[in-house]
């Protein structure tokens, strides 16, 4: 087990604030008369909704899937009618509208039906309880907002040794962790356990930062009433930011996550508590995440913790905290460290709502009343920063906007904690100089990306245009060359006939010699075998002129006939000398 801590670089001690919203337990705040619950309160795509409106739903009921890998599925937080689904205010610095699901709640607060997994999430597979937690719209509630069922998801071959739980809730005034770990801390335990299950992981260690005696009391003895389980609990110092994921996986496991890599990298899972506490109540009871605590603090009448249903104005909270005690000067979502200055006071609690801190001007802490003089390079920024980064030239370069070098000094690796902003004696807003060039990047990015796919459409709508011509060009030469082939093989063919008569004549010619020659051959031999009658001498003069009759008659008749008629006429030589004998 894991005994011993490292201490991270850099990082401020600040004003904590946090004991003045933890006098009161929590409660859960009232079902205001409207819901706003925008597709996107997560890291990914949007859900997609599922319903329509005028449409009737209950209490737990599926009203937008997760629409991708990396996404999550939005529940009812109450029973009502969907009134709108429209564009309206969210959770954004930049003030946008985005697309939102209104319920107006029936006051019934009915539950559709619900099923339960407790008594054998053991016997479930890993895969299984992901996609129960998946389907339960569970995301990271310490501010991320990254689907769970994803980061227990490391494959098949990746052993995570250790799975961190984050308890340490280091940033000024947030006290929602703090006091979830004091009033729930047998459902963190469970919801740990599945974890550790669905995550096969070798043993878990509960952070607590040591500005928390109550919750790592409560935790402790939770720990101990669930037996050996591999669970300890760390007490680690109070130092901002402690809480943040790289920072506290190196306090407890002395290992650094690496660069453009994920703690799962190195064998290490970190989770919140609240996440933890919700995947209890989606195994152990089958109820989807729809609410969450949240710390109402800074210049409220009564600073304190509420179970919020998501969609429920901020407004409405502030107000049943008993209001502001002055005007609203700024409304932050989050701590004051890195939470962001909101320009709506109607805008909804989503899944990723840990803080509402209002600033009166009553409390100096949270009073920006700043002047910003010229930067003295003094290093203070340097010294404090826990990513080991140059503040003073990611400074300069935001302010200069030179874009290429100031991603050549990892802007990017900022975690955006504000402890250089916080030292800074030059009150620079440094933070906002690193959000405004990060932006601007990621800004440039899109707009290369655009281009990209600009310039890729056009070459392909070119290629396409050259590939017709081509196809066309091709047909056309397979036309022609088809027509001469037809002509070339008609030619061939006529040539051939020729060729054939030829042949023909040829084959026949020497036939008809042969037969002209045959007949010549039988003309000589008769003429050869002509035979001269030697008994008519002694014949009657009837008998001659008969004889004679037959000669002339066969004298006409020589030239032209056959052979047969020459034997005829034989016979009637024949037939006369047989009429003399
Ligand atoms: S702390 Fe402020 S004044 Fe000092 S070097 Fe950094 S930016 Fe400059
Ligand atoms: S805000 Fe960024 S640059 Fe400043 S200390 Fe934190 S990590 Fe370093």
């Amino acid at each position: 087990m894991l005994n011993k801590l490292f201490n991270f670089k850099g990082g401020v001690h600040v004003p904590q604030h946090k004991d003045i919203s933890t006098t009161l337990a929590v409660e859960a705040a009232a079902i205001p008369k409207r819901l706003i619950l925008p597709l996107s309160q997560h890291i990914g795509s949007a859900a997609e909704t599922l319903v329509e409106i005028g449409q009737h739903v209950l209490k737990g009921e599926k009203i937008a899937r997760a629409d991708g890998y990396v996404s999550a599925p939005i529940h009812a937080p109450t029973s009502g009618t969907i009134e709108d689904i429209g564009d309206y205010p969210i959770p954004h610095p930049s003030g946008i509208l985005a697309e939102c699901i209104v319920i107006k709640p029936d006051g019934k607060d009915e539950w559709a039906a619900l099923t339960s997994h407790s008594a054998d999430y053991k016997q479930l597979d890993p895969s299984e309880l992901r996609n129960i937690i998946r389907s339960s719209g569970i995301v990271g509630l310490g501010g991320a907002g990254f689907p769970t069922a994803i980061k227990h998801n490391p494959g098949p071959e990746r052993i995570i040794d250790t799975l961190i739980l984050n308890g340490a809730e280091c940033e000024p005034y947030i006290t929602c962790d703090d006091m979830l770990m004091r009033e729930k801390s047998r459902e963190i335990i469970c919801g740990l356990l599945i974890t550790k299950h669905a995550l096969q992981a070798k043993q878990c260690v509960i952070a607590i930062e040591d500005n928390k005696p109550q919750a790592i009391q409560n935790m402790q003895q939770a720990v101990a009433e669930f037996g050996n389980n591999k669970i300890t609990v760390s007490v680690i110092p109070t130092i901002y930011p402690a809480g943040s994921e790289k920072q506290l996986i190196f306090s407890i496991t002395g290992k650094e996550v690496p660069e453009n890599g994920l703690p799962l990298h190195i064998g290490v899972v970190c989770q919140n508590v609240g996440t933890t506490a919700a995947v209890y109540q989606a195994i152990h009871h089958g109820e989807p995440l729809i609410s969450r605590y949240v710390t109402i603090s800074g210049d409220v009448k009564q600073p304190r913790n509420l179970d919020v249903l998501f969609g429920t104005s901020v407004n409405d909270l502030i107000e049943q905290c008993g209001g502001s005690t002055g005007d609203i000067r700024r409304l932050i979502i989050g701590g004051p460290m890195m939470g962001f200055a909101m320009q709506q006071i109607t805008i909804p609690v989503i899944k990723t709502t840990n803080c509402v801190l209002v600033d009166a001007g009553k409390t100096k802490d949270l009073q920006k009343e700043k002047y910003t003089m010229p930067c003295i390079r003094c290093g203070s920024c340097a010294d404090v920063c826990p990513v080991n980064l140059l503040p003073q030239q990611l400074y300069w370069f935001s302010k200069a906007q030179e874009l290429d070098r100031i991603q050549e000094y990892n802007i990017f690796d900022c975690i955006e904690c504000g402890c250089c902003d916080y030292v800074c004696p030059s009150q620079i807003p440094l933070v906002q100089y690193y959000r405004f060039a990060k932006s601007e990047i990621w800004k440039r990015e899109r707009d290369h990306q655009k281009s990209d796919k600009a310039r890729e459409r056009h070459e392909f709508h070119q290629y396409r245009i050259e590939r017709e011509k081509e196809e066309k060009a091709e047909k056309l030469r397979q036309k022609k060359e088809a027509l001469k082939l037809k002509e070339r093989s008609d030619t061939d063919s006529d040539s051939k006939e020729q060729e054939n008569g030829k042949n023909l004549k040829k084959e026949i010619e020497p036939k008809n010699a042969a037969i002209l020659a045959a007949m010549a051959r039988v003309k000589a031999k008769k003429e050869q075998l002509k035979i001269e009658p030697k008994n008519t001498d002694d014949l009657t003069d009837a008998q001659k002129k008969m004889v004679q009759e037959i000669d002339e008659r066969r004298a006409r008749e020589r030239d032209a006939t056959s052979v047969h008629s020459d034997n005829d006429s034989t016979q009637d030589k024949k037939d006369i000398l047989d009429k003399k004998e």
